[in-house]
């Protein structure tokens, strides 16, 4: 097998999802993460049967820590040479002040968007330090760029993440391994849903009147990073709709 392997977190919709079948596309053999495996799997069949991608899905929660060891370890050794990690999965819990916010929701996107992101790197890292190769791109956001106002906690666990890809790519380049941001504006995927605890129609509001991103242009950003020559590095992208400027701004039609 000598295709490129790429493990992508949070596969199992969205940006994740568009970037699994963007770099099945272009010649990846990927490593799928998740935690509903029945969307996994579908992906795993869409994939094989358009692009013969190889696939191996590893479903784990990126919060448990002894999980998450455990799946890596587990890894077939025919996927154990990581190229790519794309630090995806991650999640908004609710949006209001600071004095009202919920502490779950706090603990929840800590949880994920820092601590297990920094879970799965940290059993990563170590076999591209090895091999003396690989690329980490991690996915912040705007709001790792920019508070907005009711975003406080989201915003702190994505300035996280950029601070951890600064120290990443100060860190690692020496080996030389590549290390990128990217910090999308709104992207209309299960996104808001997940930030509305399952409520559609206000998530829908979200996206009303404006043309977001799509995942599929975030998974182009992640895509153009990873293929470029490799004594190029694309520290950072923002990407953003043309009709958000900022995160506070949205031209409706
Ligand atoms: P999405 O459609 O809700 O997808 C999120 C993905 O993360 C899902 O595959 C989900 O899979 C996975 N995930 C969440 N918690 C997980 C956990 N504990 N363990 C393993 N997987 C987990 O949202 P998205 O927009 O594609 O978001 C992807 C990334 O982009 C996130 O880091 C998000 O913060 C960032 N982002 C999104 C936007 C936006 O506007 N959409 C803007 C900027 C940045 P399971 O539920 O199956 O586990």
């Amino acid at each position: 097998m000598n295709k490129k392997i790429a493990f992508i977190t949070g596969a199992s919709a969205g940006i994740g999802e568009a970037t699994a079948i963007l770099l099945a596309k272009n010649g990846y053999n990927l490593i799928l993460n998740g935690r509903r495996a029945n969307r996994i799997k579908d992906l795993q069949d869409r994939l094989q049967n358009e692009f013969q991608t190889q696939s191996h899905a590893a479903i784990f929660d990126i919060r448990l820590k002894e999980d998450v060891k455990k799946a890596i370890d587990e890894i077939p050794d025919a996927f154990k040479a990581i190229d790519v990690l794309v630090n995806n999965a991650g999640l908004a819990s609710g949006l209001s002040t600071i004095d009202k916010g919920s502490l779950d929701d706090w603990e929840t996107m800590i949880d994920t968007n820092i601590k297990g992101l920094l879970f799965v790197s940290r059993q990563v890292i170590p076999g591209m330090v090895e091999r003396k190769s690989g690329h980490i791109v991690n996915i912040s956001s705007i709001a790792g760029k920019e508070v907005y106002a009711n975003g406080n906690v989201y915003c702190a666990t994505k300035f996280a993440v950029d601070a951890l890809n600064k120290a990443m790519r100060i860190e690692l380049s020496a080996y030389p391994i590549r290390v990128t941001g990217i910090y999308p504006g709104a992207v209309e995927t299960e996104f808001s849903i997940v930030r509305f605890h399952g409520d559609e129609e206000k998530a829908k509001e979200i996206y009303h009147g404006f043309d977001s991103l799509l995942a599929a242009d975030i998974a182009d950003a992640i895509y153009y990073a990873v293929s470029r020559p490799l004594h190029v590095n694309i520290n950072e992208m923002i990407v953003m709709p043309t009709a958000q400027p900022v995160p506070g701004i949205i031209h409706r039609k």
